[in-house]
């Protein structure tokens, strides 16, 4: 008898695993030559708010990508690890998503940095998707900050937890502030869905889980 198939979380990468707003803020800042602390909260998807106009934003954002390395040392957000570590061990399958892609230069710098950021950062996966406009990989859920991807893939009926940032606070829930509530939505998702959550595993023998347990 084949196994239950597991819960597939499809996971978004910029604004949800790592702090894009917070990365993109140090090198914005530079290259106007303005404090970090006169660029506020990201409101809009193209950083108008900033002052960067669509051509603008796509110099520096590649500059960023390619001299600065943001997507190796962009901040991960708080928790990420732990929480997937945990949903892994209920037997969640964690299928990340990221459009990372969407220039046409610098796929090999753009896919390398995130896959060594992922290992620095101990964030476990089973699938690593690089998609373009299409969001739906056949996810029994998802979780997205962008508000078009989120209403896309409610569009295709699934269910998707906006991870909250002040550019999609218009949106209906359900709605996580931090990973500890992703995690709660995520268990209650299964559930509903009669997945079975596994108890709690002891930490084992996996390499990455023993280093980031060490650190
Ligand atoms: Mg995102």
């Amino acid at each position: 008898m084949s196994p239950p198939p597991s819960f597939v979380l499809g996971v978004d990468l910029d604004g949800v695993c790592g702090d894009h707003t917070q990365a993109f803020r140090a090198i914005v800042a530079r290259e106007l030559g303005v404090p970090e602390s006169t660029l506020g909260p990201q409101q809009s998807w193209t950083f108008e708010e900033w002052g960067l106009d669509g051509e603008r934003f796509l110099a520096i954002h590649r500059m960023a990508v390619l001299e600065d390395r943001m997507f190796l040392t962009m901040p991960p957000m708080p928790g990420v690890s732990d929480a997937l570590w945990r949903l892994s061990d209920a037997g969640v399958w964690i299928r990340l998503i990221t459009h990372r892609l969407y220039a046409n230069w610098g796929h090999a710098v753009a896919v390398a940095d995130t896959v060594a950021w992922l290992d620095e950062h101990a964030i476990p996966y089973r699938d690593l998707c690089f998609l373009g406009q299409k969001p739906h990989v056949e996810a029994d859920a998802y979780i997205d900050d962008a508000p078009h991807n989120i209403e896309a893939l409610r569009g295709t009926g699934s269910p998707v937890i906006v991870f909250d940032q002040p550019y999609n606070r218009e949106l209906d829930g359900p709605r996580a502030h931090d990973w500890l509530e992703v995690e709660d939505i995520v268990r209650a998702m299964m559930a509903e869905q009669g997945h079975p959550v596994q108890e709690q595993m002891p930490i084992g023998t996996d390499p990455a889980r023993l280093r980031r347990a060490a650190r």
